[in-house]
């Protein structure tokens, strides 16, 4: 039995009619788990403690499919469960070869295209009797809120040195090999409150403070590798008072990490500086959000999807990224993880996210020669 477009089709429908929010992935992760127990595979299926960590409702899904033949390393595979919001009421249109939303909630094929890839995955396994390895799934949550899942994940369960996350768009061939490190910055601007009109010349103005420093600092496209933004800025009560605070919310990224620590300083020495010079004081926090990684054509990984890919007549093409995912999580732990398609496209947009259905059904046939070469 090939790649079943109806069955794929009918999973995707079903789970994406079910609401997933970052920390609320119960009800998705059951339905998964009961698509998977029945299949016909020797499988294991076990949550990890990942939600009690950020208090989520549900931890990782951790699925073991025992090998067939003996002697063939485990692979690794993962897609997320959680979707970003509005995701209440999702009302999946299908037009020719897409699937679409309504326009009124997102369509959430972020992730659940992975998801789904890897569901059909493995039915194809199992019909097809195909000899394969041990499989090790991750279905992680929370990973739109800060990769919370993968970076609470039991990495004492995960025995595979390899793997694939399925998040991303096609096509099928571009395969992503680099992902930067972001840091994140938040920084709170402290001036003195005063009556604006009374006495102002007893105030120091926190929001001219801010931005001062603001203003002055290199933000956007820095280089080729490294970006930089402030995103949120909230301060001020009333237009009468000189506004004592300032909350500053920024990050950088890049595929250096010296760049990156570089960006990061400057932005912080100007609101130090800045809001010294006016008589306030910034207290700033930055913490690191995920960090970079780089696979080679020469990693495992790499060499198995050429084949794949090549299988299929196709050559890949290998890309970077400016964004950051589970992958960079399960690199940081060791295990040496591309980003590859799941036909997801344009996520995290009522009007423009889609499912590509051809891509979705090739990134399957793709898993299944994937794993065929390994047992080979
Ligand atoms: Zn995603």
């Amino acid at each position: 039995m090939p790649v079943n477009r109806e069955r794929f089709l009918n999973d995707f429908l079903e789970l994406v009619r079910i609401p997933s929010p970052s920390g609320k992935e119960g009800k998705v992760a059951q339905a998964v788990k009961a698509k998977i127990e029945v299949i016909g595979l020797t499988v294991e299926v076990e949550e990890d403690d990942a939600g009690k960590a950020f208090g989520g409702e549900q931890g990782n899904l951790i699925v073991k499919v025992q090998g067939n033949v003996n002697g063939v390393e485990p692979l690794f595979f993962n897609a997320h469960l959680d979707t970003v919001v509005p995701c209440e009421n999702v009302n999946p249109i299908i037009e020719d070869d897409k699937v679409r939303s309504d326009g009124k909630t997102i369509l959430g094929a972020d992730n659940k295209a992975g998801v789904c890839v890897l569901l059909e995955f493995l039915r194809v396994l199992k019909e097809d009797g195909i000899k394969h390895g041990p499989i090790e799934i991750v279905f992680t949550v929370a990973e739109e809120v800060g990769l919370l899942g993968a970076k609470n994940l039991d990495y004492s369960r995960i025995n595979s040195k390899f793997g694939f996350v399925l998040d991303s768009g096609p096509p099928i061939n571009k395969v992503i090999v680099q992902a930067p490190s972001q840091k994140n910055l938040r920084a709170v601007v402290k001036g003195k409150a005063a009556h604006a009109g009374v006495s102002p010349e007893r105030g120091i103005n926190a929001i001219q403070l801010a931005a001062r420093a603001i203003a002055a600092m290199r933000l956007g496209r820095i280089d080729q590798e490294t970006t930089a933004n402030i995103g949120i800025i909230r301060g001020g009560l009333a237009t009468n008072i000189v506004p004592e605070e300032v909350q500053i919310w920024g990050e950088a990224r890049s595929h250096d990490l010296k760049k990156l620590e570089a960006q990061i300083a400057h932005m912080v020495s100007l609101l130090e500086t800045e809001a010294q010079k006016g008589g306030g004081k910034a207290e700033v926090e930055v913490t690191e959000s995920y960090r970079s990684f780089k696979i080679t054509e020469d990693d495992p990984p790499s060499q198995l999807i050429k084949s794949a890919l090549a299988k299929m007549g196709l050559e890949p093409q290998w890309e970077i990224t400016g964004g950051g995912s589970d992958a960079n999580i399960f690199n940081e732990h060791g295990i040496k993880c591309l980003l590859i398609c799941c036909g997801e496209e344009s996520p995290h947009s009522p009007e423009n996210e889609r499912l590509d259905i051809p891509s979705a059904l090739q990134s399957v046939d793709l898993l299944v020669k994937i794993i065929a070469s390994v047992s080979q």
